[in-house]
Parts: C-alpha cells; sequence; structure tokens
C-alpha cells in the first residue's frame, strides 16, 4: 500500500506546476471527502449476472455472500450519474485538464478485500485522493499519475461502520504527445497518435504474435488449459509453467458495444468494440472493423485481422467472416 503524498518529481513546468501541487496538497488534506450510497441493497439478481459475465460457477456465491471483487459494482454511478464536484477524483482531474493534460490513460488498480458482502446489506463508498506524482516524461507524453483511494463501508445497527474492501487506482493525466516509439521518419500527425497496449513479461508473446500475424493464446503446461488474458497463473490448476497455442482465428460475436464517448486518442468515434469467442474456448474484446453497427448479430461468424501500426505493433481487429 501506498503511504500517499504529494510527489513532486524534477523537471518543472512554471507556475502550472506549483498550482497542480498546491490544490493536489488541498484537496489530498480533505480525505474522504464524499460518500455515496449504493443504489440498491447487495442481491442475487446482480452476483448472478455478474458471475455469468465472467465465467465463474463457485456455489458461494449462490449462498448468500458476494464475490469481494464486485465491491465496485454496487456503488456504480449508473448511466448518466456524474461525480460530484467535490469528488477529490474528479476535482484533481479537472486541476490537471484545466493545466493542459488532457488525457487519461488508467494504470493500475489495487483492491484489498476485509470481507465477504451478504445479500441484503447496504454498502457506501467514500473517496480520497491518495497521492500525486509528476511530472513524469512517459511514452505518452507529459503526465502526473494520480492515485486515488475508494473505501467501502457497511454501517452496524450499533451506529458503526465496518469497512468490507477499499481500491487503490492509478491513473495518468497526461499532454497528449505523439507516440515516441512510431516509426522513424514518420510525420508526427495527430491522426497517428495510438494507445499503445501494455506489455509486460505475461503479455508480451501475445503482441510479439500479433506482430507477425499470430493470434496466440496464453496456455497451461500443467494442465493444458487456456486462458485470456493472459497471467502469471492458471486459474485452473495454479500453475506456472506456461506457453501459447495459435488460434485459428475463427470465433463469434459474443456482444458488442458502439464506442461513442469517451474520446479515444487518434480515433475517428464511433468504434465497434466487440466480445468474440474463439474457437478455442477463451474470450478476447477487439475491434470489429470492415462493417456497420446495424449489420452486427450475436452469434456472426468472424475472423481475425491485424492492424499494423508500425514496426513494433499490430493490433488484432475482427472481421465478418467469408
Ligand atoms: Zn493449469
Amino acid at each position: 500500500m501506498s503511504d500517499g503524498g504529494v510527489v513532486s518529481t524534477g523537471s518543472t513546468t512554471g507556475g502550472s506546476h506549483e498550482r497542480i501541487m498546491a490544490e493536489a496538497e488541498r484537496i489530498r488534506s480533505l480525505g474522504e471527502a464524499v460518500e455515496r450510497e449504493a443504489r440498491d441493497p447487495v442481491n442475487q439478481p446482480t452476483i448472478n449476472n455478474w458471475l455469468e459475465a465472467m465465467g465463474n460457477d463457485n456455489p458461494r456465491f449462490r449462498a448468500g455472500e458476494a464475490p469481494p471483487s464486485m465491491a465496485q459494482v454496487w456503488t456504480m454511478y449508473g448511466l448518466g450519474g456524474r461525480p460530484p464536484a467535490e469528488d477529490p477524483l474528479h476535482a484533481m482531474m479537472g486541476v490537471l485538464t484545466d493545466e493542459g493534460f488532457t488525457a487519461v490513460l488508467g494504470t493500475n488498480c489495487e483492491q484489498s478485500y476485509d470481507r465477504y458482502l451478504r445479500v441484503g446489506e447496504q454498502v457506501r463508498v467514500t473517496t480520497a485522493l491518495d497521492s500525486v506524482v509528476g511530472p513524469k516524461q512517459t511514452a505518452m507524453g507529459e503526465g502526473y499519475f494520480v492515485t486515488s483511494r475508494n473505501t467501502w463501508y457497511v454501517d452496524l445497527p450499533d451506529g458503526g461502520s465496518e469497512r468490507v474492501a477499499s481500491m487503490l487506482f492509478r491513473v495518468l493525466k497526461f499532454r497528449p504527445g505523439v507516440s515516441t516509439s512510431s516509426t522513424a521518419g514518420s510525420e508526427p500527425a495527430e491522426e497517428q497518435f495510438v494507445l499503445r497496449p501494455m506489455k509486460n513479461r505475461d503479455t508480451e508473446f501475445f503482441w510479439e504474435g500479433t506482430s507477425t500475424g499470430e493470434l496466440r493464446i496464453q496456455s497451461c503446461h500443467a494442465c493444458g488449459s487456456l486462458r485470456f488474458p493472459p497471467g502469471p497463473a492458471c486459474p485452473d490448476c495454479g500453475a506456472l509453467d506456461r506457453g501459447y497455442v495459435v488460434a485459428s482465428g475463427r470465433g463469434t460475436v459474443f456482444s458488442y458495444v458502439v464506442h461513442r464517448h469517451p474520446p479515444v486518442p487518434g480515433r475517428e468515434l464511433p468504434i465497434l468494440i466487440g466480445l468474440i469467442d474463439l474457437e478455442e474456448g477463451v474470450r478476447m474484446v477487439g475491434e470489429l472493423v470492415g462493417i456497420e453497427a446495424e449489420e452486427i448479430e450475436i452469434g456472426m461468424p468472424v475472423s481475425v485481422d491485424f492492424r499494423r501500426i508500425d514496426d513494433d505493433l499490430a493490433l488484432p481487429v475482427w472481421r465478418r467472416a467469408q
């Protein structure tokens, strides 16, 4: 867990930086400034929908308890909900937007659970600003890392309250620039700006694959099961020994959304984002291309294609199968 704080890191952007850090200190000192009640008590129908979406069939969650990782679900704003102006994270984001750091990218999320929630409990959440660190030079451009802390509570009959979960959520709030790893000599036009996926030792094989025209699925060397997204351990047997198989590239549309907002750097909206069931049995998120929203049908066969961004990156996209 972070100790929090407001950390200035070297390079200054003059008065702008001073204002940002002064506001960060002020907002941080407000502590858990805003709280919000869950719209509904913890309830079985919402748990059932979540279990189905996550592919979780643990019987424990059909018997009066909720998965701890649903904490956030209970206190979602809902469609059209807006954070109050005094919300610490919202306020800090506003300060940075006003100073020209208009783009945002989620970087880390760390949740801690104190106990399982039970059906019928009424949850509330508080928000606090945990830390602001910057300015930092990143591949996305110059920016500040903003970490907020959400804490979920259940109120007790005796008037006290019990913490049930907390979450540190870090975003990079940055001044949109041009990707520093774009092909040498290319025009630094804004259209070429692209959000680059995070590559780490768990996901590197996947992006190496797309770069060579292969769609790779992580596999467990111990039990043979396939999984997506990639991760260090097998969710079925816990083994760390892992490899990959190359997918056929064929699948069907499980679901999709028409993404109209928020803006995506370098992209003209709307774009179509699909949840694709691969014939190997895993499900992936990907952009649907070459098709209009009205033409998409659930269950429609699709096949993978690769959109070459530059020498380092190709993104998988999905087209209607021939
Ligand atoms: Zn396994």
